[in-house]
C-alpha cells in the first residue's frame, strides 16, 4: 500500500469537504504519517476516515474529527498547548508540528500509562524531531496539568459531562478550550473562549461521539450512569 498517496488523497478529500481550511493544518496532515499511530493489523485502514481501535478499549479519532478540532483550536506557531487524552499520540503530533514552528510546546496527558508509552514510540517512529516539543504525562487530565499551566490552548479528546473547572482556570486570558460535552453516548464539540478580562464565552460546533473522560472532573468509572 502506498501510504503517501493515501495520505494525499485523504487531505484532498478533507479540503474538498471544507473540513481542512488552513494551510497549516493541511501541512501538518501531510507531514504526519498516520500509519505509525495505528496497530500493525489496522495499518491497511490508516487513511480511512473513521476512528480505529488502539487497544485498552480506546480509539484514535477519525481524521475529519482531528481536523475539525485542530481548526477550531486555532492553534498558532508558538502556542503552549495542553492535550487531555494522548491516546495514540497522533493529535499531539499534529499540534506539535504547528506549534513547534514558533518554538511552542505541547503537553499531553493520558490516564492509561501503557498508552503514554505507545504514543511516545509512535511519535519516535513517525516524527522524532517533534519529541523535543512534546511533554508526556500519565494521570487524570480532567484536573488539567497544573505545574505547566497556564496554556494558550487546551484540547480534550474524550467526552466530558460538563466543562472541567480546572481546565478553565488553567487557560490563559485570550485562550481557547475545545472539548466534547454531553452524555456518554453523544456530545457537542464546544469551543470555549476566555476573554482578556477572564470572562467565558461558549459556542457549539459539531455533534460528535468520543470515549468518556474518566476522572475527578469527568465521568466516574461506573458504566451506565446517564
Ligand atoms: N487524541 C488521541 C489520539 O490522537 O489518538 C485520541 C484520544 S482517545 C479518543 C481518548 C483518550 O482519552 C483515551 O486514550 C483515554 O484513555 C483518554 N482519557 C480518558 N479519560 C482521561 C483522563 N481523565 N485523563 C487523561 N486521559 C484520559
Amino acid at each position: 500500500m502506498n501510504f503517501e498517496e493515501e495520505r494525499k488523497r485523504l487531505v484532498y478529500a478533507l479540503k474538498s469537504e471544507g473540513i481542512i481550511k488552513s494551510r497549516k493544518v493541511e501541512e501538518a496532515f501531510l507531514a504526519i504519517p498516520r500509519e505509525h499511530f495505528v496497530p500493525e493489523h489496522m495499518k491497511l485502514y490508516a487513511y480511512a476516515d473513521s476512528p480505529l481501535p488502539i487497544g485498552f478499549g480506546q480509539t484514535i479519532s477519525a481524521p475529519h474529527m482531528v481536523a475539525i478540532m485542530t481548526e477550531e483550536l486555532d492553534v498558532q506557531p508558538g502556542d503552549i498547548v495542553l492535550e487531555v487524552g494522548t491516546g495514540s499520540g497522533y493529535q499531539a503530533a499534529i499540534l506539535a508540528y504547528i506549534t513547534s514552528k514558533g518554538g511552542g510546546h505541547v503537553y499531553t496527558i493520558e490516564k492509561i500509562g501503557s498508552l503514554t508509552k505507545i504514543a511516545i514510540n509512535n511519535i519516535a517512529k513517525a516524527a522524532p524531531q517533534l519529541l523535543d516539543f512534546i511533554t508526556f504525562a500519565t494521570g487524570d487530565g480532567s484536573k488539567g496539568l497544573e505545574i505547566f499551566a497556564p496554556f494558550d490552548k487546551i484540547i480534550v479528546t474524550a467526552a466530558a459531562p460538563t466543562i472541567p473547572e480546572p481546565l478553565l482556570r488553567q487557560l490563559k486570558p485570550g485562550g481557547r478550550l475545545v472539548i466534547p460535552v454531553g452524555s456518554r453516548w453523544e456530545q457537542i464539540l464546544q469551543i470555549v473562549d476566555k476573554t482578556s478580562s477572564g470572562g467565558i464565552r461558549i459556542r457549539d460546533s459539531v455533534p460528535c461521539v468520543f470515549v468518556p473522560l474518566v476522572g475527578e472532573y469527568g465521568w466516574s468509572n461506573y458504566v451506565y450512569d446517564y
